[in-house]
Formats: C-alpha cells, sequence, structure tokens
C-alpha cells in the first residue's frame, strides 16, 4: 500500500544569515498567517535568531 500525501512544505529561514533550518509540513485545510515569524535556534548563527516564513 502506497500513500502519498502532498503536503506543502513551509520553509523558515533564518533572518540573519537566510539559512534555511527549518522545514514544517503544513496540516491540509489548516489555512496559515502570510507572515510567520517564530525565534528558533540558527545552527550557522550559534544562536536564537528570527526566522520567516518562505512559502512557495
Ligand atoms: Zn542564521
Amino acid at each position: 500500500m502506497t500513500t502519498r500525501t502532498k503536503r506543502p512544505f513551509i520553509k523558515l529561514d533564518c533572518d540573519v544569515c537566510k539559512q534555511t533550518n527549518y522545514h514544517i509540513a503544513t496540516t491540509k485545510g489548516k489555512s496559515i498567517e502570510e507572515k510567520f515569524e517564530i525565534k528558533k535556534f540558527c545552527k550557522k548563527c550559534g544562536k536564537h535568531t528570527l526566522h520567516k516564513m518562505k512559502l512557495k
């Protein structure tokens, strides 16, 4: 049995170094805010930075 669910992925880019650090799978039917910002740990910066959502 093959189950293939196509879910849009949200990319979270570090606002400081612009590196994509996180991918979040969106739940179907769930609306996403156009502007999504969250504080996450950036490996490149070595600290918590503001990450901004990038929706393709
Ligand atoms: Zn960074």
